[in-house]
């Protein structure tokens, strides 16, 4: 009651229009409770906490968009009481609506905060263990490698899942620091692009000309190759059309020939 009254202040002090009104109808309500012995003061006492004003906004809500400025009191509490009967079986809502204690104890926290530890140590030491663990498992017809082992992740994948890199005919190195070929390999400092190459700085930017030179082979030759497939689809469909053309072409002079001969006949 006295915080009640004390968040009526606080609104009756910053002049909020409807705010300032609110708490002195639950205060006047309350003392109604007492007056008449009502048996909800007790729930109140014991259960302050549930008393949400979530649910009482939401019903407002719901209600001021089922009713007109002309609707009489009698139509309003019909309503609401349809409202009401909906809510309860709303079973949307009791999907969420479902309570769950989401508070931990320290004793809780301090168990997850180790067993996080440990995954991460487990992890981190899987990772520096299996370094340059990852293999090549298959290949394609024109021998490239075409799937990986992760030791790590204790999977098998597809190459198209790595980046470019992987994909062209120069696999980055994992015993050099340089993947340009003809480069004397040192562990200076360098780059590794978005593609997965790594190159020396000197090397990058003044032989390569800063592109990675192996990824747009790999693309070119791509770019054609499609391109070509492409043009291949398409002369055949034209084959195709004129073979059609030809054959009804044909068949147009088969029924003329035989119109004449007819004619002929005829004559
Ligand atoms: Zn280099
Ligand atoms: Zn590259």
């Amino acid at each position: 009651m006295e915080a009640m009254f004390r968040v009526w202040t606080v609104f009756f002090q910053y002049q909020r229009k409807h705010y300032n009104k609110l708490p002195l109808m639950f205060l006047s309500d309350v003392f109604y409770w007492f007056s008449t012995n009502h048996p909800i003061l007790q729930t109140l006492t014991e259960s302050i906490h549930v008393f949400n004003n979530y649910y009482i906004e939401n019903f407002h809500s719901s209600l001021r968009q089922q009713i007109h400025g002309s609707n009489m009191a009698d139509q309003i509490i019909q309503e609401a009481q349809i409202i009401d009967q909906m809510h309860g079986n709303n079973s949307f809502m009791n999907v969420f609506a479902e309570s769950h204690n989401i508070r931990y104890s320290a004793r809780q926290l301090e168990y997850l905060e180790k067993c996080t530890t440990l995954f991460l140590l487990k992890l981190f030491t899987d990772v520096y263990r299996n370094l340059g663990g990852s293999k090549i498992i298959s290949f394609d017809e024109h021998t490239k490698p075409k799937k990986y082992e992760f030791p790590i992740l204790k999977t098998e994948n597809e190459i198209d899942i790595l980046p470019m890199a992987w994909n062209t005919s120069h696999i980055p190195h994992n015993d050099r620091c340089c993947d340009l070929e003809d480069c004397i390999d040192s562990c200076e400092v360098g780059l590794v692009l978005i593609c997965g190459h790594a190159y020396h700085y000197e090397c990058f930017f003044f032989k390569l000309e800063s592109q990675c030179q192996y990824c747009i082979d790999y693309l070119s030759r791509g770019i054609k190759k499609n391109c070509k497939a492409f043009q291949k689809t398409l002369e055949s469909l034209d084959k195709k059309a004129k073979a059609q053309d030809l054959n009804k072409q044909e068949a147009t002079e088969d029924i003329e020939s035989d119109d004449n001969t007819s004619d002929e006949n005829f004559f």
